[in-house]
């Protein structure tokens, strides 16, 4: 099996995807959900990782799911 973003052979730290960066893209569409990947262009895959950086963002300044580690 191999990388499902980019096909290249999985690493067993991230899988089943082959880096990190994959793994993120992979998440960065599960979490932007309508956000189309129409395409497999280097370019939207920068796009796509701004977009998860800013949602990830969000969620880091105040989502409903802190685990109250973080002190006030
Ligand atoms: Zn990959």
């Amino acid at each position: 099996m191999s990388c499902p973003i980019c096909d290249k052979d999985k690493v067993e730290e991230f899988r089943p995807f082959c880096s990190k960066r994959c793994a993120d893209i992979d998440l960065g569409r599960w979490m932007t959900g309508s956000y189309a990947i129409a395409s497999q262009d280097p370019d939207d895959d920068d796009e796509l990782m701004e977009e998860l950086e800013k949602k990830l963002g969000e969620i880091a300044a105040g989502g409903p799911t802190g685990d109250g580690s973080k002190p006030h």
